[in-house]
């Protein structure tokens, strides 16, 4: 047990400077970034690398993002970059995704979990960019929850799951995206979406014409080519059941729950959310992009001993809900089906 630091950036002005002091210690400190909280530490160093995999108790084969402050750090970290790796950067970075290119050995091998290669981020959010500057040194952070659990929107979501556990949390308010970055394979002549997220396939084909997505995405038989991926994730405290259809329909799954004396919570749009009636229901919000924002801190609400059985809507996978139904299969136990 270790005593967790708290700061505020709004009310403390050595957030900043106390922060990357610790991390450039060989600490580890959660921040926020426009995805979610990540759980940072100096990449370059194994030892402060192994501290995250610990606090999170991480599988140690899931490799880690290293998140840089500029592009030229992030050309540092890597052997080669592509035109189209290229292209890509220079279109959407900063912001929420996440490059896969060949690695130079820069970082700490716990790092890349082995890999030949490296995921490297450029992160788009004031504190980060700010924190990762004057750390001078890649941050290696996945998300700052207790692998398994539902990714940290709030400080106060990162407080619940590792205070004790991490040396410190800069306390930024909420994150803006909501779901973690969208993790692209660029070692390969046409890029590969790993993890559907922040950027969507629609806003990369833009910029570079065809795009992939990793086959494990669609189908839960093939191995998935980013580690991480083959985990359960998200997982809210209680079973969690997708209902496809209208509203009737989830009412009637409601009914019939409640009927056998389980208690039912409910995730929906704002739109659906209106017409049902339950034991707690969790509007997400009137568009795709407020549903995302919100879909973690709703999943952290709904309690064991309060809840029997979550039931959440399902939403069209095009542009930014192809991440959030990515995240609900995963945190789910089972899928109604028209
Ligand atoms: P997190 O930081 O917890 O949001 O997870 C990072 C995701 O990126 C996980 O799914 C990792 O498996 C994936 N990832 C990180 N580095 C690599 C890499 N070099 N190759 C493939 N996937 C990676
Ligand atoms: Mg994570």
């Amino acid at each position: 047990m270790v005593q967790t630091k708290r700061w505020n950036v709004q009310t403390n002005k050595m957030t900043i400077s106390e922060a990357a002091a610790l991390l450039k210690d060989g600490q580890t400190v959660a921040f926020p970034t426009e995805t979610v909280y990540g759980l940072g530490a100096d990449a370059t160093n194994e030892t402060a690398v192994s501290g995250i995999f610990e606090a999170k108790g991480r599988p140690e084969d899931n490799p880690l993002i290293a998140h840089v402050a500029t592009k030229k750090q992030l050309t540092s970290l890597v052997s080669s970059l592509s035109p189209i790796a290229e292209k890509l950067i220079d279109a959407f970075t900063p912001g929420p995704i996440t490059f896969v290119l060949p690695s130079n050995g820069t970082c700490a091998e716990n790092v890349t979990a082995g890999l030949s290669t490296i995921g490297v981020r450029l992160p788009d959010h004031p504190v980060a960019n700010k924190l990762l500057k004057e750390c001078g040194i890649p941050i290696a952070a996945p998300s700052a929850n207790v692998s398994g659990k539902p990714s940290p929107t709030t400080a106060d979501h990162v407080w619940t799951d590792l205070n004790g556990k991490i040396a410190g949390l800069v306390d930024g308010g909420p994150t803006g995206v909501g779901v973690e970055s969208t993790v692209i394979d660029c070692t390969q002549e046409i890029p590969i979406i790993l993890r559907p997220g922040g950027i969507t396939k629609e806003q990369l084909e833009q910029v570079v014409g065809k795009v992939m997505l990793d086959p494990a995405l669609a189908n839960v038989s093939e191995k998935p080519k980013a580690p991480g991926m083959k985990y359960r994730h998200y997982a809210p405290e209680v079973p969690m059941w997708l209902v496809e259809g209208s509203s009737e329909k989830m009412q009637e799954v409601i009914n019939d729950q409640r009927v056998q004396q389980n208690r039912v919570g409910v995730m929906a749009s704002t739109l659906t959310s209106h017409k049902l009636e339950a034991d707690r229901i969790i509007s997400l919000g009137v568009d795709i992009a407020e549903i995302a924002a919100n879909l973690y801190d709703a999943l952290r609400e709904f309690k064991d001993g309060e809840i029997d059985l979550i039931l959440c809507e399902t939403f069209p996978e095009t542009s930014i809900g192809e991440a959030v139904m990515n995240r609900l299969k995963k945190a789910s136990t089972d899928y109604l089906k028209e």
